[in-house]
């Protein structure tokens, strides 16, 4: 009567039932303690592009500088972006394929490099060329561009892409991604819950502004770069304790990775898929409040268990020494307790 058979069956049913419950949900988790941390979250932080927007910018506005050729800026940027995987990068190239057609496949691209965080540079004609943030081309000629046409961009939402030819500035590209239906459903759903929410992007000051307020996060910081989302999430878990980190990106990947629980989304790149503890495979936001409240109870029908099986355990052993049980009734108690266990543990399968 005294071996521990109910005790140790108490976690791995209940944890197992669990987790299969959220496969067929659309989640999934790597691992029973994943699950089980989920429910000690004190603060999420968001990545933007992709996780709280739908990673599918489109090109709105395109900027020329008077000196330079349109389609000729157009069609170049399009193919140093075509060996790109960001999504800002399909965006730009879809664009130019539309505007230039098939004529973009022809510039010979040399020397393509990705700097995270912050854009491409390639040489095409013996010219460098640099596509991305203010800090790329340089952030004065940036702001003055067209009389700071940039930062009329950013204000209304949109992600402003700099393209420079030898270290001229030679056009901007506006791109506006769309927020997804559920990110402000599940933002405010954790917020319900006392989570604290923030969103870390690399995109400027001003467009992190709009998409924030329209999410209806508690804070976010913008010119995020990748080491930096790490840092700052190492901050959050100064102060909140256990901290989780949604994201898609490779530049997210280090943030998934140091977070207590890393949840990459489905769409998300291959490298945040293998890093993230948890899998959002339909790429909703919302499904993180479940699985909250799923991993809650799951913490509580473990520790019902570990209670109830100790409770048996004692009593056998107690009844056994002042010679109130016998080998039956022992047997029973505790192949009993076993299943009872298991079966408390099951009813995680359903929802
Ligand atoms: P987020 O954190 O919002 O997912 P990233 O960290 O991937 O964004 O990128 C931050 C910024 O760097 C973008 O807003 C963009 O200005 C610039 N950038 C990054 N990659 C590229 C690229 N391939 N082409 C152009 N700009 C880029
Ligand atoms: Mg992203």
């Amino acid at each position: 009567v005294a071996s521990p058979c109910a005790l140790v069956a108490s976690i791995m049913p209940a944890t197992l039932s669990a987790i299969s419950n959220s496969a067929r949900k659309g989640v999934l988790f790597k691992g029973g303690v994943h699950l089980e941390n989920l429910s000690h979250i004190k603060a999420a932080a968001f990545d933007k592009t992709g996780t709280l927007t739908n990673g599918k910018p489109v090109v709105t506005d395109v900027i020329i500088a008077p000196h330079a050729e349109q389609d000729e800026v157009i069609r170049i940027v399009a193919a140093i972006e075509n060996e790109s995987t960001h999504s800002l990068a399909k965006a730009l190239t879809a664009y130019g394929l539309e505007q230039t057609g098939q004529s973009v496949h022809q510039v010979d691209v040399q020397d393509m490099k990705t700097i995270s965080g912050t854009g491409v540079t390639a040489t095409v004609k013996g010219s460098l060329w640099k596509i991305g943030k203010p800090s790329l081309v340089g952030v004065d000629q940036a702001y003055e561009f067209q009389n700071g046409v940039a930062s009329r961009l950013a204000n209304e939402g949109k992600t402003v892409v700099f393209a420079s030819c030898d270290d001229q500035i030679v056009g901007v590209f506006a791109l506006k991604d769309t927020i997804r239906q559920e990110a402000k459903e599940a933002i405010k759903a954790l917020k319900n819950r006392g989570i604290y929410t923030i969103m870390l992007t690399g995109d400027n000051e001003q467009t992190a502004k709009a998409i924030a307020r329209e999410a209806g996060i508690d804070d976010y910081i913008a010119e995020c770069l990748p080491n930096e989302k790490v840092s700052h999430i190492k901050k959050l878990q100064e102060k909140y304790g256990h901290v989780a980190m949604i994201g898609d990106g490779i530049n997210d990947a280090p943030a998934l990775a140091t977070a207590n629980v890393g949840i990459a989304m489905g769409e998300g790149t291959d490298v945040a898929l293998e890093t993230a503890d948890m899998v959002l495979m339909k790429n909703d936001l919302t499904k993180i409040v479940e699985s909250t409240a799923l991993s809650q109870r799951m913490n509580r029908i473990v520790k019902q268990n570990i209670y109830f099986s100790l409770a048996v355990i004692v009593t056998l052993i107690l009844s056994n020494f002042f010679q109130v049980i016998d080998l039956p009734l022992g047997v029973i108690g505790h192949e009993g307790s076993t299943i009872l266990v298991i079966l408390n543990g099951l009813r995680l399968l359903k929802s």
